[in-house]
């Protein structure tokens, strides 16, 4: 099988993909083998590439946002069955023992797995998954429509919920990139305002098409203060910014799986009973609620197609904001 693998992260070039060609995967105890249609990319996909973040084994095939259609069973596999269409995130398996597994927090567990992190993802013609943790995916949402939901989605809802977000607040967008773009329709479904603060006047312009009541850059002022805000940038000079523009008593989230060091910031910004916090991973839980929500909302993912063997392209695409909304490698 064909499949793009990471064999030496670094700075991103034009082959830190390669494309080879693996034995087809057997699916183990609890498993199943699935055939990839679409893989959608992601910043974390390009944290990895570059090594920013660091996979326990290489080489590594990455993507986690994987459209697929179940063709073989591992032994003790049950609820699941050939040729079912399912979703495969971030999550690969957490332990089910620990503290946070019993809490229904296992996007914390210490012994978590991530795919195309710790076992090799979508960007290949097959993968295996863990049949506990896939998704069942709407069959209203097309694959292509379904690929950008399974990690840049479900993040962005999982997000809203950790910036305590209400229906009718104004809510604080930093960077209209994959999970920005969707996580405003779900915010704008629950009547909030969306301010979104972003470099890229082609991010601005988009964050207006998808309904932003205001769009400019983190410089600006915005007319209201904020009420939530989420940092999607990997940006660290964002958190004081944004704390700056939040009402006493709102809550900032940061979405990021890695950012550049926060600048020291006085005191009087997180004062006033605001509260800073960070996004971690998901719950099976909120990729099962995010799906049936994105489905009953007609979510519209705006997205790029490009070839399996473009995934290099798709990724520097990516890291120069080249992209509204997300790119999607077609398997
Ligand atoms: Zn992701
Ligand atoms: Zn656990």
């Amino acid at each position: 099988m064909k499949s793009m693998r990471l064999i030496q992260p670094g700075p991103l070039q034009a082959d830190s993909l390669k494309l080879v060609d693996l034995p087809l995967p057997q699916p183990g105890e609890g498993q199943v083998r699935l055939r990839v249609r679409m893989c959608g990319v992601c910043h974390t996909d390009l944290h990895t590439v570059e090594g920013d973040i660091h996979p326990p084994h290489l080489p590594l095939t990455p993507g986690h946002q994987v459209v697929g259609i179940v063709e073989a069973l591992g032994s003790v596999v049950s609820g699941i069955h050939l040729g079912d269409r399912v979703g495969v995130p971030w999550l690969h398996q957490a332990c089910g023992e620990c503290q946070f597994c019993r809490r229904g927090l296992e996007n914390l567990c210490p012994n978590a797995q991530f795919t195309g992190f710790h076992v090799d993802g979508g960007y290949a013609e097959f993968m295996l998954a863990q049949a506990g943790y896939v998704l069942p995916l709407p069959a209203a949402i097309p694959d292509e429509q379904a690929a950008p939901l399974l990690c840049a989605g479900i993040i962005g809802y999982r997000s809203l919920r950790q910036a305590d977000l209400q229906p009718g607040e104004r809510l604080g967008l930093f960077g209209f990139g994959a999970s920005a773009h969707l996580a405003i329709q779900l915010a704008r479904f629950w009547s909030c305002e969306a301010y979104v603060f972003t470099r890229s006047t082609e991010h601005q312009r988009h964050a207006l098409e998808f309904g932003a009541e205001w769009a400019g850059t983190a410089a600006d002022e915005p007319p209201q203060p904020l009420d939530r805000a989420v940092i999607f940038a990997p940006a660290g000079y964002l958190v004081p910014r944004a704390l700056e523009l939040l009402r006493p008593g709102g809550t900032l989230a940061i979405n990021a799986i890695h950012m550049s060091p926060i600048p020291e910031m006085p005191y009087r910004l997180l004062y006033g009973e605001r509260t800073l916090r960070s996004v971690a991973n998901a719950t099976y839980r909120d990729g099962v609620e995010f799906l049936v929500l994105a489905a009953r909302i007609s979510i519209h993912a705006d997205i790029s197609l490009y070839p399996l063997e473009s995934a290099c392209q798709a990724l520097d695409d990516l890291k120069h904001s080249c992209i509204n909304g997300e790119a999607v490698l077609v398997v």
